[in-house]
């Protein structure tokens, strides 16, 4: 059962029936609590709920109503094991999560549909959040879906495929003139002026709840099955789904129900790394950074999970990484190679795991989890860049037989 909340700096402890977003005394993200007593996981093993909501027992919000809907569609997304890419890089066991299957083909889906439900639990008819396109789209697809309204700020630059689906699933959408990290702060104030609910990542409790989903779903497609893995690689923007995956696996590991939590590897862009950079230094002083970097996703210059996000690392063994915008490419190409697209952001966890093994700080007997945290297509442009583009030829046979000679 939901239990309140606890601050995540002065431990500072709050009811749950208070509306609330940072910690008043110091600021700081908040963690939900829960007191759980005779909970069974023979119950939600056994389920027939393929989504997120199977896990409603471990969730702050009742049932989400609202069958057959994307918001009902969002987690329960499959893990691949890829032996050919496992051999290559001489590892035992790849595994990689696809989140791009998710309603509005991104990992957000987990943190918007939890953070609708809340909010109608709430009455909060208007819900609003600043992203950079993927936390966007998702609460302007998961709020259409439940009849609810949201306001969007993202920043100018966003790409036209995400910016498309605010305006598709009928969000209000402003794009800023400035940076993620601008909007973010505009859509703050626009929401304590205004009275909408902000679900903006980390300031909202609940974002993380959702988002620690996809470790419950771990245990159940792979650890639960004996197929423990000893390492997980995940991008890091804000470090709200790591800090997530984080949680999922420490709340797992309380009930009783997994033996030990794997290591948890952050990956950041190199143009993005403030995280990194505090964990490269064996700092907890996350110092910001102007971001830059192709993979938008991950562009952040301060994150708002900084803290939690580090802590993922540091207590479970793991490390943080950067990655080159040229080897998140690299990585783009190599995962279409095993059948799966994944936009700049998503590859960048496995761009990780390529730098890590060439840091030794992966052994062959490892099994590793990738995570992939949104589909290819939102960034085309991107993904043409890593491939280069198709020849355009003449139809017929003499024309293809000297374009293939071109490209032999
Ligand atoms: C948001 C996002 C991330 C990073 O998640 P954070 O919680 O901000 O660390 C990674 N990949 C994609 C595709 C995203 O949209
Ligand atoms: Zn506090």
């Amino acid at each position: 059962m939901f239990s309140g909340y606890r601050c995540t700096r002065c431990g500072a402890v709050y009811p749950p029936d208070r509306q609330i977003y940072l910690c008043p005394r110091d600021g700081a993200v908040l963690d939900v609590t829960y007191d759980w007593k005779q909970l069974d996981p023979g119950a939600i093993q056994s389920s027939q709920e393929r989504s997120m909501w199977r896990y409603l027992p471990l969730l702050p919000v009742s049932d989400p109503g609202l069958l057959a809907t994307p918001l009902r569609r969002a987690g329960w997304t499959p893990i691949y094991a890829l032996p050919a890419l496992a051999q290559e890089l001489g590892l035992d066991q790849v595994w990689i999560k696809d989140e791009g299957v998710n309603p509005t083909a991104s990992f957000k889906d987990r943190a918007s549909a939890l953070v609708v439900v809340r909010a109608s639990e709430i009455g909060a008819s208007v819900i609003v959040t600043a992203s950079t396109g993927n936390a966007g789209a998702a609460l302007a697809g998961m709020a259409a879906a439940a009849g609810a309204s949201a306001v969007i700020f993202a920043p100018a630059k966003a790409l036209p495929a995400k910016v498309a689906q605010l305006l598709i699933y009928g969000a209000r959408v402003f794009l800023i003139k400035g940076s993620y990290d601008d909007a973010v702060l505009l859509s703050q104030q626009a929401a304590e002026d205004f009275g909408w609910y902000c679900r903006n990542t980390a300031y909202n409790p609940f974002t993380i709840e959702g988002k620690k989903t996809a470790a419950y779903e771990m245990w159940e497609q792979l650890i639960a099955d004996g197929h423990s893995p000893d390492a997980i690689f995940v991008p890091v923007g804000d470090g709200n789904i790591i800090s997530g995956i984080h949680k999922g696996l420490r709340e797992l590991h309380q009930l009783g129900w997994i033996e030990r939590i794997p290591a948890i590897y952050g990956v950041q862009a190199e143009g993005a790394a403030s995280i990194a950079n505090a964990f490269l230094n064996q700092s907890e002083t996350i110092e910001a950074v102007r971001a830059n970097t192709l993979a938008d996703g991950i562009a952040v210059d301060l994150p708002n999970d900084g803290y939690r996000a580090l802590r993922a690392v540091t207590e479970t063994g793991g490390a943080y990484l950067k990655v080159s915008d040229t080897e998140i490419l690299s990585a783009v190409q190599r995962l279409g190679l095993a059948g799966i697209f994944a936009e700049p952001a998503g590859a960048a966890a496995f761009a990780g795991l390529r730098k890590a093994l060439r840091e030794v700080q992966i052994t062959a007997d490892q099994r590793v989890l990738v995570l992939n945290t949104g589909s290819g297509l939102k960034d085309i442009g991107a993904a043409l860049r890593a491939v280069g583009e198709a020849p355009v030829i003449e139809a017929n046979l003499t024309a293809l037989k000297r374009a293939m000679e071109v490209i032999d």
